[in-house]
């Protein structure tokens, strides 16, 4: 029974590669029928924060990835925040102690520097150099009465640790890449090396999938996995699979900082969750050569971690917007209509509440499905229609309203005032207009669109002039005649 995890420190702002990483463990999960593990690893009081813990929940909330166990929902393994699990790890450390898997060391910072520093001149491998692995009790002694506090290091065996990888295949490390490495604090407190590593074991986690930025510590991982296996504490150590380096401008990593990774981003842009699921699916991942857009399903019905393409993916967010851009296309009218709503109310909306009209809204919204980007957008598609007045765009208007768009207008006027209110006879009458001036439609059109909606660009215009209706029409274009 497959069972994953995903589990983020709550630092900062979610980013797009942690969902990323939350969308492989949870596709790999529902395509297996196995269970998703959701754990905050949240032992580092110095930069965790619960409004960080409180943002990754409703992320994932609102991305639609749930989970079956974790916060919120509970499981056989709870607690699932690591900061209420402080006495299991203490409990660990002492076994492994005991055991002699791990030992203390009182080699202070200022030692293991002068020390790393003589190895590196030296050419030598300057990792922990097991200085405190066999420390007589009366070195020990003689340390502790110096008022030396010792961290725990845990030992690393001598042999070379090969694993395969799922996604890069077999791969070995040499133990003198991987030293004797930190698990606890001088102050007592247990490290992310030790707690991360003992909660996959007591939750029995079976794949771990994360990205590439961890592979150096998987090996490091296997080793102290062995020892609880010895110790009764481990069943059998999990696979590994390491995700691609999302790379961004510049074809850098792309980092916590870069503007483009920050999920609210997307949120606050009106991404729809299944367009940007869908985008970053494919950061590693493809359903078929010639398949971008596909729904949640369907990425279910084909996950396979053994897909996934060891190389650095690039972020592109034009790629992004158009997976969206498709994906509000494929919406029902009435869920792209509720999707837009937050966009149509305080505080995005520049109109009054009570000038909003849920019919004329109805009516312009098929135009605007099938034009959006991100849903953020429909805000200065439709605000022609709610606010009493066009808005000023000075810009459009220098750039509409030039020698002989008055008497266009007027002429335009006289014919929209005469015509059946829809549409097509809207067309026509600009056409018309249009011709007695010499000009084509596209020419003909500007000026009244600058003088009813404020923009030169905008939602097909007869359809806006349509809903937005006769009187309101025809008095924009006297106003823009004045
Ligand atoms: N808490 C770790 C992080 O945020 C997770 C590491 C892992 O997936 O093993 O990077």
């Amino acid at each position: 029974n497959v069972r994953v995890r995903f589990c983020p420190s709550p630092t900062g702002n979610p980013h797009v590669g942690l969902v990323r990483t939350a969308l492989f463990n949870w596709a790999f999960a529902r395509h297996t029928g196995g269970t998703m593990v959701f754990r905050i690893e949240d032992t580092d009081a110095a930069r965790d924060s619960e409004e960080s813990y409180v943002q990754l929940l409703d992320s994932l909330r609102w991305l639609g990835l749930d989970w079956d166990e974790g916060p919120e929902v509970g499981g056989p393994h709870a607690p699932y925040r690591q900061s209420q699990r402080m006495d299991l790890y203490k409990d660990v450390a002492q076994k492994l102690l005991d055991g002699g898997y791990a030992y203390y060391c009182y080699c202070s910072t200022e030692e293991l520097d002068t020390r790393r520093e003589a190895a590196r001149a030296a050419g030598k491998p300057s990792g922990y150099d097991g200085h405190c692995r066999v420390l007589t009790a009366e070195q020990a002694e003689a340390y502790r009465a110096d008022g030396r506090e010792p961290i725990v290091r845990f030992r690393m065996p001598d042999e070379p640790i090969t694993f395969t990888d799922l996604v890069r295949g077999e791969l070995t490390f040499t133990p003198e890449n991987v030293p004797d490495y930190g698990i606890v604090r001088a102050n007592g407190a247990p490290l992310y090396t030790l707690v991360n590593p003992v909660d996959d074991a007591l939750m029995e986690i079976t794949h771990v999938l994360r990205g590439e930025d961890l592979l150096s510590s998987t090996p490091r991982q296997i080793a102290l996995y062995k020892a609880l296996i010895e110790l009764g504490i481990a069943k059998e150590i999990p696979s590994f699979g390491h995700l691609p380096y999302v790379m961004g401008e510049g074809n850098k990593k792309l980092s916590k900082r870069d503007p483009q990774s920050s999920l609210n981003l997307y949120r606050e842009r009106g991404f729809l969750p299944e367009g940007l699921l869908n985008y970053l699916s494919l950061l590693g991942w493809s359903l078929a050569p010639d398949r971008d857009i596909f729904s949640l399903d369907e990425m279910v019905a084909a996950f396979d971690i053994a897909d996934v393409n060891p190389n650095p993916a690039r972020f592109d967010l034009k790629k992004a917007e158009s997976i969206n851009a498709d994906h509000i296309r494929m919406l029902e009218l009435k869920d792209f209509v509720a999707a837009c709503e937050p966009w149509l109310k305080a505080p995005h909306a520049p109109w009054a509440p009570e000038d909003f009209d849920q019919a004329a809204w109805e009516a312009i919204a098929p135009h605007a499905q099938t034009r959006l980007t991100v849903l953020s957008d429909i805000t200065q598609n439709v605000d022609f229609l709610f606010l009493p007045e066009p808005v000023e765009d000075e810009a459009s208007w220098n750039k509409a309203m030039k020698e002989g768009s008055d008497a266009l207008l007027k002429t335009a006027r006289e014919k929209l005032a005469a015509a059946d209110w829809n549409a097509d006879a809207l067309k026509a009458a600009v056409l018309a207009a249009g011709e007695e001036h010499g000009l084509k439609l596209g020419k003909a059109q500007a000026p009244v669109r600058v003088a009813v909606t404020g923009r030169t660009v905008g939602l097909p215009l007869f359809e806006s002039l349509e809903v937005l209706g006769r009187e309101k029409t025809l008095s924009r274009v006297d106003a823009a005649l004045e």
